[in-house]
């Protein structure tokens, strides 16, 4: 699968273009006989006027002095500002089969009358209809078996006074053979646009296939798709398909301005997004283009069709913008830019040769060279995306190794999750059993149950329990870290009383602080904010942070905990006078099993855990941490969080009940203090 698709689009697309050189070769093109009228035209501006029985009377008017000659293909040269014209042909000696004429004209609704009869009409001359351009068709009308030497009346309006190329062509002949001819003259530009067709399913295909890399398939899908749509709107074969005139010329327009969108984008694709200020630019610049053409046309201001001017002055215009984007780019160019380039500046060479053979080279020859460029360009396209998805094709290889790599981290990083989970719960029942015990054996002291004789062993006591503790908080920690590390930890957002919350958290610890001889004050600067938080793991970060305020300070300093809300964010600090923190440790603190002083002899306990603890606790909470410190003078920590409620709920939350459970808490967060 993975070479089928590109290596049978390229085959196809090189064996059509071996094909079309062959279709060239004129014994294939063996146009079947038919008589082409180019001279012998005559035409007269204005509209006729007609006589008592409501006919035109130029039709019967054999007098040849007020008709004008021209010849085909060609415009009569002066028009009147309605842009009316009365054209008549003498047809040619001939007794064909089924005769009738190809008769190949643009732009405008025509009626077409012999024998004082009219016998084919094309649009409508009502003034509404006029405003609409029915496009390019040719037309195949019947004539009566004696036609030879009868002149045909050509009733026409040019809906656009600016467009050239009134009459294309005008053949005399046998109906089948006219059919067989057109699709003849018209079987590159069908080829063509085909493969164009094709090509751009075949990416869009591959681009469904493709997750990762789908957009340069569905860019390319697109141009492909709108560059074939476009070739067959343009070419008169189009009404093989389906006859709507109006509707051809909508086609024509989408299809053709959305060409230098599609194709922009795929540029900046390929340039991997270098110059994408400047290609996304083209890109919306002709989307507005065929944006505002359809409104003026539904508006019934101009036809869609008139702005094609605007529209090839800003092609050109981007077109250039993208060739010096490209050569900019030169020092990045790959193997796909370099191919893509070289067929884009065949296009662009084989155009300007026709462009300058056609319109500056009065004996120009009939080479007609874009067709070929056109060939050229989109087998290079095609080599440049079978390029880009073998590309692909080993980067999903690479993704999907490291894809299973990554599930390998995971399932190891859950096994681990399930074993803290486990040790856990092994740690902390025997931990609780001896601490219940210690309360236990304590309470039996205290009410005289049991007696130890000679020597006071409060102290004992206390320090068994207090390190019960801290082994309870060691663990939590640890847990918890790991919790957060897998995902497995999310906050409970509830919309809550951020001030009161931590008010009562801070007076719940007020008395014990001050038993160390630390005073503490809480301050707030608004009475009552709601936020979305969840309370539990604020009473985590507060605890933290005021156990470290108390664990680096010494009697006789002070703690303030202060929280200022405004509209956007509430930032809680925990200020103290303690120790400080030396600057060049600052940065350090919030890492994971960092301590400022690392000694054997340091007067502090910890791990190390609390302050990394603390920092993913408050980023859970969508919030940031900040610390400023002077090195024995105190520190600030500040807390801010985002000022947002969530949608669930609306009630305000009860108050941080001072229960056993927080006063456990407590104990626990406080177990590193030695009192
Ligand atoms: P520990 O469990 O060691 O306290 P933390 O993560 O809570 O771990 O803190 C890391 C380090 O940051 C501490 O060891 C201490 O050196 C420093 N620190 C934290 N809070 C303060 C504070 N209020 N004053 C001075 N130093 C502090």
């Amino acid at each position: 699968m993975k070479k089928i698709v590109p290596g049978f689009i390229i085959t196809l697309v090189i064996l059509i273009g071996c094909i079309i050189p062959s279709l060239n070769d004129s014994h294939l093109v063996d146009y079947m006989p038919t008589t082409k009228v180019m001279g012998g035209w005559q035409y007269r501006n204005g509209d006729s006027p007609v006589d008592k029985k409501g006919n035109p009377v130029w039709l019967t008017d054999n007098n040849n002095v007020s008709w004008e000659n021209f010849s085909i293909p060609g415009t009569p040269p002066e028009r009147d500002a309605n842009g009316e014209v009365w054209v008549r042909v003498k047809l040619p000696e001939g007794n064909y089969k089924d005769p009738s004429i190809y008769f190949l004209t643009y732009n405008q609704v025509f009626q077409v009358f012999m024998d004082n009869k009219l016998i084919y009409s094309f649009g409508s001359f009502d003034k509404e209809s006029l405003k609409k351009s029915p496009g390019s068709f040719w037309h195949i009308i019947d004539l009566p078996d004696k036609y030879s030497g009868k002149y045909v009346y050509i009733r026409m309006h040019a809906v656009l006074l600016s467009n050239t190329g009134l009459v294309r062509s005008f053949e005399v002949g046998s109906r089948g053979n006219h059919i067989t001819n057109i699709v003849k003259a018209n079987l590159i530009t069908i080829v063509l646009a085909s493969m164009f067709v094709f090509v751009g399913i075949s990416a869009l295909f591959i681009s469904f296939v493709k997750v990762r890399e789908g957009s340069i398939f569905i860019y390319f899908s697109l141009s492909c798709i709108s560059a074939g749509v476009w070739l067959i709107s343009e070419n008169s074969i189009k009404q093989m398909f389906f006859y709507a005139p109006q509707f051809w010329t909508y086609i024509k327009i989408i299809s053709q301005y959305s060409i230098p969108v599609t194709f922009s984008l795929l540029v900046n694709n390929l340039l991997e997004n270098r110059y994408s200020h400047i290609l996304k630019t083209i890109a919306k610049v002709h989307l507005y283009i065929l944006i505002i053409s359809l409104m003026l046309d539904a508006l019934t201001i101009t036809p869609a069709i008139c702005t094609l001017n605007v529209y090839y002055i800003s092609f050109t215009i981007s077109m250039i913008i993208v060739i010096v984007t490209i050569a900019k780019s030169y020092s990045y160019w790959n193997t796909e830019i370099r191919t893509f380039s070289a067929g884009f500046a065949i296009l662009c060479s084989f155009g300007t040769f026709d462009i300058i053979n056609w319109n500056f080279n009065p004996r120009h020859s009939d080479l007609f060279l874009t067709q070929w460029g056109v060939l050229v360009f989109l087998i290079s396209l095609c080599f440049v995306i079978i390029l880009h998805y073998i590309k692909a094709q080993d980067k999903v290889i690479v993704y999907s190794e490291e894809l299973k790599s990554k599930e390998k981290v995971l399932i190891e990083s859950k096994q681990q999750l399930e074993f803290f989970a486990n040790i856990s719960h092994e740690l902390r029942t025997p931990l609780n059993i001896i601490l219940s015990t210690i309360q236990l054996l304590n309470l039996y002291k205290e009410d005289g149950s049991i007696k130890v004789i000679g020597k006071d062993t409060s102290n004992y006591f206390k320090s068994m329990k207090q390190n019960c503790y801290r082994l309870i908080r060691l663990v939590n920690n640890l847990i918890d870290i790991t919790k957060i590390d897998s995902g497995y930890l999310k906050p409970k957002l509830e919309n809550q009383d951020i001030v009161m919350i931590v008010e009562d958290i801070t007076q719940s610890v007020a008395d014990y602080i001050k038993s160390r001889g630390i005073s503490i004050i809480f301050d707030t600067d608004v009475e009552e904010q709601v936020i979305a938080c969840d309370s539990e793991k604020i009473e985590r970060i507060m605890l933290n942070l005021l156990s470290n305020a108390v664990k680096f300070s010494k009697p006789g300093a002070s703690i303030l905990v202060d929280v200022h809300g405004d509209k956007e964010s509430v930032v809680i600090s925990v200020k103290d006078t303690g120790i400080g923190i030396e600057e060049d440790k600052l940065n350090d603190i919030f890492e994971r099993f960092v301590q400022v002083d690392k000694s054997f002899t340091r007067n502090h306990e910890g791990s190390g855990i609390g302050l990394s603890l603390v920092k993913s606790l408050v980023e859970m909470l969508g919030g940031y941490i900040t610390v400023k410190s002077e090195y024995g003078k105190g520190s600030v920590f500040k807390v801010v969080l985002p000022s947002i409620l969530t949608k669930e709920t609306y009630k305000v939350s009860e108050p941080v009940e001072i229960d056993a459970v927080h006063v456990e808490k407590v104990n626990i967060e406080f177990s590193d203090i030695y009192s």
